[in-house]
């Protein structure tokens, strides 16, 4: 059925206009050496606009803005209810702007757009509104002494904040680091990946509406060894927020140790487990949520329960209900309604992925859905939902993350060899858990090491709950909750004697 109600997105993106220029000290600004370089449109392979392409001397003006904004504290100094107040305006205007700033997502990242307003947006309002509303509710604490002593021990921002983003999630990602870093009156400078920078450029024009100081928030537009490593490096950043694969997490951690040992908080990569036991009864919700967590977002995305550890006794009429189901999951163009997986990041990514379906085949995993790119006469770059049945945990497509609709099907007979596999990985950033027994969830859950585990659901959670990974899925703290605000602030014992 078709909704009138729905914008014609199509006839739309015909008209979107973009900011192609980096934002630095409240300005949009070409690379000082007036470089640029393209963004295309995975959907059709088509070339949106050229950006700003920076470097290290853009890098060094936006530290200057960002690090003077937090001196002369114009922005940390306000009354947290004045910084409440800004946050929530700029909710607001992200809110009124949500359908123009989904389509910039979609055309950009080649997500459907209908995800991007159902998901992506909602997730960026809600999450600037729930840390604004945090700042004037966090408090600081004062420890027991005797009564000729005082103890404060109070939360400080940590001054200079880089926050460098991947393309999967972009404003929602962008929302997560801004939100609790300005809350805490930081000054940041944003790095977007360099895929998908024009949705990151148009949130800096309502941050600018909003009324947040000049250089408060800046982005510098550009690549990851330039842009990005400039900021890892840079004296007077004082903290390094990424968002990426757990390769690049390392040089950030290499950048820091080099430079001036910043702070550095890495939300790395996942091989996310969804277990199914041999007690559950009703099928279909379970095949529903497997694949929310494997199709959603064309599987670009870090906490994917891309391995499916299935008993085998109830195995045969999962998989077959999976298939089914999957079927279901249209591929086709971002703006048309209906579609469910929309065209992978880029053609690099899209030949990773297929390379990843080869050595699945090779290494004796058995495909039982999909494996082929498709709609290759739209210069688009889409693959159709995959299964491989038939995997041991040591084959290639069960130990890398492969971030494309490629799920891993491995079977087991108890849940201790459930629990043995699911942590058989690198990684710890989620898992989750199907079952109908009490006992089970709880134990399974807590035997599992990984920073999210949802029982009977693929879900992070809200934004009360943190988000972060064990092992190489990233450390430095935990972002959503009030455990984001700590990534972004230092704290300070203040010890005083009466006299
Ligand atoms: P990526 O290749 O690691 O890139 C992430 C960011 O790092 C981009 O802005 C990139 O810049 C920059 N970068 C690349 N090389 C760099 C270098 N040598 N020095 C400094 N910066 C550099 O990741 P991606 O492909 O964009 O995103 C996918 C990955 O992100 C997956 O591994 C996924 O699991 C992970 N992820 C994790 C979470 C989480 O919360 N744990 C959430 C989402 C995604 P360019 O623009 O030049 O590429
Ligand atoms: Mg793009």
């Amino acid at each position: 059925m078709t909704n009138t109600l729905r914008p014609n997105f199509a006839e739309r993106a015909k008209a979107q206009r973009f900011q192609t220029r980096a934002f630095i000290d409240g300005r949009f600004v070409d690379a000082l050496d007036g470089k640029t370089f393209t963004t295309v449109n995975p959907a059709n392979g088509e070339v949106l606009t050229r950006i700003a392409e920076c470097d290290a001397a853009d890098v060094e003006v936006a530290v200057a803005a960002a690090k003077a904004a937090f001196e002369d504290r114009r922005w940390a100094g306000l009354a947290p209810k004045e910084r409440k107040r800004a946050l929530l305006r700029l909710a607001d205007l992200v809110e009124q702007h949500a359908q123009e700033l989904a389509l910039i997502e979609s055309l950009d990242n080649g997500k459907p757009v209908d995800d991007a307003l159902a998901a992506d947006l909602p997730d960026a309002i809600e999450t600037l509104r729930w840390h604004a509303e945090a700042i004037d509710k966090l408090y600081d604490q004062s420890s027991p002494t005797p009564s000729d002593l005082v103890s404060l021990v109070v939360r400080e921002p940590v001054g200079v904040v880089g926050a460098v983003i991947p393309w999967n999630f972009p404003l929602a990602i962008l929302a997560m680091k801004t939100a609790p870093a300005l809350a805490g009156g930081n000054s940041l400078i944003v790095k977007p990946a360099e895929q998908t920078t024009l949705s990151a450029l148009r949130f800096a024009e309502l941050v600018a509406e909003a009324g947040i100081p000049a250089g408060v928030f800046n982005i510098v537009t550009g690549f990851g060894e330039t842009v990005g490593q400039a900021l890892g490096r840079h004296p007077d950043v004082d903290c390094l927020s990424f968002t990426g694969s757990t390769e690049v997490g390392r040089y950030f951690l290499k950048y820091a140790a080099e430079s001036n040992l910043k702070k550095v908080i890495l939300e790395l990569g996942g091989k996310s487990p969804a277990i199914v036991m041999d007690d559950v009864d009703d099928l279909q919700p379970i095949v529903e949520q497997l694949a929310i967590g494997i199709l959603f977002s064309q599987g670009e995305n870090c906490s994917a329960g891309s391995r499916l550890l299935v008993h085998e006794k109830v195995k045969g009429r999962l998989l077959e209900a999976l298939v089914e189901h999957f079927k279901t999951w249209t591929v086709g163009d971002p703006l048309v309604e209906g579609t469910r997986i929309g065209a992978l990041i880029d053609e690099k990514h899209m030949n990773n992925i297929l390379g990843y379906i080869k050595a699945g085949v090779e290494e004796g995993g058995r495909i039982i859905l999909g494996g082929q790119r498709i709609r290759q006469e739209t210069g688009g770059y889409y693959i159709e939902p995959t299964i491989f049945d038939d995997v041991s945990n040591q084959m290639t497509i069960a130990r890398e993350e492969i971030f494309g609709p490629v799920l891993s099907v491995i079977t087991f007979s108890s849940v201790e060899e459930a629990i043995a596999i699911a942590n058989d990985t690198p990684y710890g950033l989620a898992a989750s858990l199907y079952t109908n027994n009490l006992h089970t969830a709880h134990k399974v859950s807590r035997a599992i090491r990984a920073g999210t585990v949802s029982v009977n659901c693929f879900s992070e959670g809200d934004q009360s709950v943190p988000f972060g990974g064990f092992k190489q899925s990233g450390f430095g703290g935990r972002e959503k909750s009030f455990l984001a605000h700590d990534q972004y602030s230092e704290v300070k014992t203040i010890w005083i004697q009466l006299k």
